[in-house]
């Protein structure tokens, strides 16, 4: 059984302040699971992770993982910029960007970031710009299939992300001849990965590089980037990440391969988005139509622009229907929005308990990748957030969008 980590009074209580849809967040459980991360990592003295902006680009909630040590992982201009403004700069910024506008590498040099070449011949593009700055990333593409016990989990050959192996040489070369003194691996190969396997088997395959790569170049590798990718379990009867055996995983790997090469020394940084804020975030919505065709419906007031992944990947999102918790799943139900597009359904012949208009539903994981995707279509606007504060309280951190704000940028004569 999923739990939702708001009661229904509680949502009665934001009822008399704030309509539905909105997103809301759980300070709580993001701080204990960011305190859970370094927990798993505290064996490595340089770790730090650097959450992925792109996820959940909302300014309190960068501020809260900030305060409990995260920098932030962003990946264009405005992005930076809103690091900037939550005070949030120099190295505790990682800009893993790709087909990077040349203003973006400016703003991300002027704030003093880490930056992490996607390709060999950003190299030249950033020289020619900006310079070379003394701490630099490369990001590897080792191609091929990306296996965990003869599982395949991704296909880096088909991604348009990182160097080769030989690149990685040459640039690494190329940026030492530039000045660089310090350098970093970065590579991102499976996502949404439900396995305590996966960061170890990554960790093995970018600790022999940095160990080959130090031995072609003479480089001085100061980190390796984990980046992004551990999953959480969206359905009720995926099991959880185990944080813990993570970290203790990359630790062995850590010291079978990189202690005894002499570099016990290199800083393990990570790019989470999804693990950080996933489960802390849910969409709440209320059921204002129901409809009975070839097939039951319920009509919400939320609709694929507040949560794109149903519609985009086909995703699943548990739902619950608030109060009726304990009722048996004896309907059948397609839960859907009000976009003019038939894809637009959070939900497809799910058994539920039986909806009436204005229970309140709660669409559960989407503190990641959620709101962050919404768009405009059919002149939709987006939703506010809200955060569930550690008291108990709840206090507004992005308001809805209005009309206005949706005619803003049209030009009427
Ligand atoms: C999207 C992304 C992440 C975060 O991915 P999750 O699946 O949310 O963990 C990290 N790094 C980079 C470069 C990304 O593009």
């Amino acid at each position: 059984m999923k739990k939702t980590f708001v009661t229904l009074e509680k949502l009665k209580e934001i009822a008399e302040h704030y309509p539905t849809p909105y997103h809301l967040y759980d300070e709580k459980g993001i701080r204990e699971n960011a305190r859970r991360l370094k927990q798993a990592f505290s064996w490595n003295p340089g770790f730090k992770e650097y959450f992925a902006v792109k996820a959940t680009p909302t300014p309190a909630i960068l501020k809260i993982l900030h305060e409990e040590g995260c920098g932030t992982d962003c990946s264009s201009l405005t992005e930076l910029m809103m690091s900037e403004r939550c005070g949030i700069t120099g190295e505790e910024i990682m800009f893993s960007s790709n087909a990077t506008p040349p203003e973006e590498f400016l703003k991300a040099r002027e704030l003093g970031a880490i930056i992490n070449l996607d390709d060999y011949t950003h190299v030249e593009f950033l020289n020619k710009l900006c310079g070379i700055p003394k701490k630099i990333c490369c990001r590897f593409n080792p191609g091929g299939y990306f296996t965990i016990s003869n599982q395949i989990m991704d296909n880096p050959s088909e991604q348009k992300y990182g160097m080769t192996k030989e690149q990685m040489i040459q640039a690494y070369r190329r940026l030492m001849e530039l000045g660089a003194e310090e350098f970093g691996i970065h590579a991102f190969l499976a996502s949404n990965t439900l396995s305590n396997e996966y960061y170890p088997k990554l960790a093995s395959q970018l600790f022999e590089l940095a160990v080959e790569l130090r031995r072609e170049t003479g480089a001085n590798i100061t980190f390796i980037n984990l980046s992004g990718g551990i999953g959480i379990p969206y359905k009720p009867e995926q099991p959880e990440n185990d944080i813990m055996a993570i970290g203790e995983g990359v630790r062995k790997a850590y010291e079978s391969i990189l202690t005894p090469a002499g570099m016990g020394h290199v800083a393990i940084f990570t790019e989470l988005g999804r693990f950080m804020l996933g489960p802390y975030g849910c969409l709440v919505a209320r059921a204002i139509h129901e409809k009975h065709i070839y097939k039951e419906y319920i009509g919400l007031d939320a609709c694929a622009v507040n949560l794109m992944r149903p519609a985009m990947y086909g995703a699943y999102h548990h739902i619950t229907v608030m109060g009726k918790e304990d009722q048996r799943p004896d309907h059948v139900y397609d839960i859907t929005g009000s976009l003019c597009e038939n894809n637009d359904k959070f939900a497809i012949d799910r058994p539920l308990p039986k909806i009436d208009i204005g229970d309140f539903i709660v669409i559960h994981d989407t503190g990641a990748h959620g709101f962050s995707m919404g768009y405009n279509y059919n002149g939709k606007l987006r939703s506010a957030e809200l955060l569930l504060q550690e008291d108990g309280s709840v206090r507004l951190i992005r308001r809805a969008e209005t009309p206005e704000d949706y005619f803003a940028t049209v030009i009427f004569d």
